[in-house]
C-alpha cells in the first residue's frame, strides 16, 4: 500500500503543479497516471507546439513547460504510479480512501484530488480478432521502455507522429522493424516521413503501405502477423510484437462511476471556495472539473490546485492554523531543504 498525504490522480499540469503548493505546505504527493510518462496533453498531444499563456513565459513549448514543472516539484520527492489508471475508490473507516490502479496497486491518502483533464486516454485499438488475448503477450499499444524490444522483431501500425518516431528511434534497438501503414502518405512530420523513407533504402526498415495487419497468430505468445495489402494480397511475417500505434482516445473512464457529481463529462465542483466535489475529501480541479465560467486553460488549473491545497492543508491537520507565506520570505524552508 503506497500511503501519501495528497493522492493525485493526473500527472498533466495541473497534478504536477499540484505537487509544488502542496511541497510549500510540507504536504506528500503521489501521483497515478494512465500513461507512460508525465506531462498530460502537453506531453502527449502537443509537445512541440507553443503556449503564449503561461504567466511570465512569452513563449514556451508545451515539452518544456513539463520539464520546468517536473524540475519546480523535483525537491519535493513526489511518487509516481505510471502506466496505470486509477480504477476503484472506497473510503476507509478513519476517513481516508484507498484508490486501486488496474495493475493492482493500492494508494491510500486522506485527500485525493483529481487533476484527471479530458480523462485517462485510452488506446484507440484495432479491430483485429483474438487482438485482447495477445495484449502483454505480443501486442502493446505504448512503447514504454524500449530496451524492452533489444534484438526482437517488431511490427508497427500507424501513419501518425509516434509510429514514425518510434520506427525511427527502435531502428537501432530491435533486429528488424517493419512499418506497416494503411495509405501512401503519412500523417507526421516531413522530417520523419523522410527520415523512415531513408531508413527503409538502407535496410533498416521494412515499410508496408497501403497494407494492414488482419490475423495474429500464436500459442501463448504472438508469433507471427498477416498482413492483407489493398488490393489483397497477404503475406504472414513472423514477429516477436506488434505495437499498433493508432493514437489515443479520452475517456472520463472509471473517475465517472464514483459517485461523484457529473455534467457534461466534467466533475462538478465548488468554485465558491476550494473546488471540492460532493464527497468531503475528494477535489477535482484542472480540465476535469466544471463551475460556472470555467475555462479549460493551464493557468486555471495552476490556480485551482494552489486554493485546494490550502483546503487540503485545512483538512489534514484541522488544528494548526494556516498562514500565507511568501516563497521568497525568509524563514521559510527552501525547496532543497536549506531554509532561506
Ligand atoms: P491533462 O493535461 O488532460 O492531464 C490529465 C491526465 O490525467 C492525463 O495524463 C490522463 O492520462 C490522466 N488520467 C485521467 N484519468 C485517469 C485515471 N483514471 N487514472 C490515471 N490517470 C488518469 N491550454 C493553455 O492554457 N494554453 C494553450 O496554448 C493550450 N493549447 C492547447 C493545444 C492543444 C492541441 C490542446 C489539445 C490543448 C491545449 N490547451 C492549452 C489545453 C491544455 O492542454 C489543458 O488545459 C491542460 O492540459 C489541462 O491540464 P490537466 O492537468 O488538468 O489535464
Amino acid at each position: 500500500m503506497i500511503k501519501t498525504d495528497i493522492l493525485i490522480i493526473g500527472a498533466g499540469p495541473t497534478g504536477l503543479f499540484t505537487v509544488f503548493e502542496a511541497g510549500l505546505l510540507k504536504l506528500k504527493c503521489h501521483l497515478i497516471d494512465a500513461l507512460p510518462q508525465p506531462g498530460g496533453q502537453c506531453a502527449e498531444l502537443y509537445p512541440k507546439k507553443p503556449i503564449y499563456d503561461i504567466p511570465g513565459f512569452p513563449e514556451v513549448l508545451a515539452g518544456d513547460l513539463v520539464s520546468n514543472l517536473l524540475e519546480q516539484i523535483r525537491p519535493f520527492k513526489p511518487g509516481f504510479t505510471l502506466a496505470e489508471r486509477a480504477e476503484t475508490i472506497e473510503k476507509q473507516l478513519d476517513g481516508s480512501f484507498v484508490v486501486t490502479t488496474n495493475k493492482g496497486t493500492r494508494h491510500q491518502a486522506p485527500v485525493v484530488a483529481i487533476a484527471g483533464g479530458l480523462g485517462s486516454f485510452e488506446p484507440r485499438k484495432p479491430t483485429i480478432d483474438g487482438i485482447v488475448e495477445f495484449e502483454e503477450k505480443g501486442v502493446d499499444y505504448f512503447v514504454k521502455n524500449p530496451e524492452h524490444y533489444r534484438d526482437k522483431k517488431i511490427i508497427i501500425a500507424g501513419g501518425g507522429d509516434s509510429a514514425l518516431d518510434w520506427t525511427i528511434f527502435l531502428a537501432d534497438v530491435a533486429s528488424q522493424v517493419t512499418l506497416v501503414h494503411r495509405r501512401n502518405e503519412f500523417r507526421g512530420a516531413l522530417d520523419s516521413v523522410e527520415k523512415v523513407a531513408e531508413l527503409t533504402q538502407r535496410g533498416k526498415v521494412n515499410l508496408l503501405t497501403e497494407a494492414e495487419v488482419t490475423d495474429l497468430f500464436g500459442e501463448q505468445q504472438l508469433q507471427a502477423v498477416r498482413i492483407t495489402k489493398n488490393n489483397g494480397d497477404q503475406q504472414t511475417l513472423e514477429t516477436d510484437y506488434f505495437i499498433p500505434l493508432f493514437g489515443l482516445s479520452p475517456k472520463l473512464g472509471p473517475i465517472g462511476d464514483w459517485g461523484l457529481e457529473i455534467e457534461k463529462n466534467a466533475i462538478k465542483v465548488d468554485n465558491t471556495l476550494d473546488y471540492q466535489t460532493n464527497i468531503p475529501g475528494i477535489y477535482a480541479i484542472g480540465d476535469v472539473n466544471t463551475y460556472p465560467g470555467k475555462l479549460k486553460l493551464i493557468l486555471c488549473g495552476f490556480h485551482e490546485a494552489a486554493l485546494m491545497c490550502q483546503s487540503a492543508y485545512q483538512r489534514i491537520n484541522p488544528d494548526k492554523k494556516f498562514v500565507l507565506k511568501y516563497t521568497t520570505v525568509g524563514g521559510i524552508q527552501g525547496f532543497d531543504g536549506t531554509t532561506k
